[in-house]
């Protein structure tokens, strides 16, 4: 199965690709994963992409498509759940031209929606532990007790003032993808308000219901 998930940051893509990965034996692909492990690296792709995190703005594409494309290679191009890849019409250009390559195309693209106004509150909650990139939410998820409390971390840009540009940055430059992938009939909509068992089960009965219409 090659899907992808889609939505603003903090709708719960990476909660929801962990979940999907555990569960599905799915390879979770998370470009923001990849570049914070870059980053802490200190490579030079990580201090590159460092000057545009730190920023709320979105990493030059040509970087985070190598970074994709090196993942999904090491994947056999199947098996693989995209989180927060693609995130401009340029990057789903080059992720589709790089899939169909390799005839593997994405059979689906799960929109998660949720309200800004609850974003807003899930965002300045989050904490994420800097070795596996697991997300902690203080009050509906919060780290187990036995974790060293120096790796749970708070993103930078999980800041207020922060989260704000971020929205911002997905409404103008990745919100346009929505018609991009209903216009290829690859967009599906879930409600991601919820219990994460309760989104998770309604991603897996959309994703199995749309294969099965195909
Ligand atoms: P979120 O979805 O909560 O914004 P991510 O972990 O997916 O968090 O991304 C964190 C940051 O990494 C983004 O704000 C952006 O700077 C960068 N990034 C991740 N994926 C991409 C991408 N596909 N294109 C450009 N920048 C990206």
């Amino acid at each position: 199965m090659r899907i992808a998930l889609f939505g603003a940051p903090g709708v719960g893509k990476g909660s929801q690709a962990t979940f999907l990965s555990q569960n599905q034996g799915l390879e979770h692909i998370s470009t923001g994963v990849i570049l914070r492990s870059a980053l802490r690296s200190g490579s030079d792709v990580g201090i590159e992409a460092k000057k545009y995190m730190d920023d709320s703005q979105l990493v030059p594409g040509h970087i985070v498509r190598v970074l994709a494309e090196e993942a999904i290679t090491r994947n056999h191009y199947d098996h693989f759940v995209l989180d927060g890849y693609p995130r401009t019409i340029e990057q789903a250009e080059w992720l589709s031209e790089f899939l169909s390559e390799h005839e593997a195309m994405l059979q689906c693209v799960v929109n998660l929606v949720v309200s800004n106004e609850i974003i807003v509150g899930r965002l300045s909650q989050r904490r994420v532990h800097i070795e596996t990139g697991e997300n902690f939410h203080l009050e509906y998820k919060p780290p187990p007790s036995g974790i060293d409390p120096e790796l749970i971390i708070q993103r930078k840009d999980d800041l207020p003032e922060s989260i704000f540009r971020r929205l911002e940055v997905y409404q103008k430059q990745t919100h346009p993808l929505v018609d991009y992938y209903k216009d290829k009939n690859l967009m599906v909509e879930v409600d991601g308000v919820g219990t994460f068992e309760d989104v998770h089960a309604r991603i897996l009965s959309t994703i199995y219901n749309f294969a099965a219409s195909e």
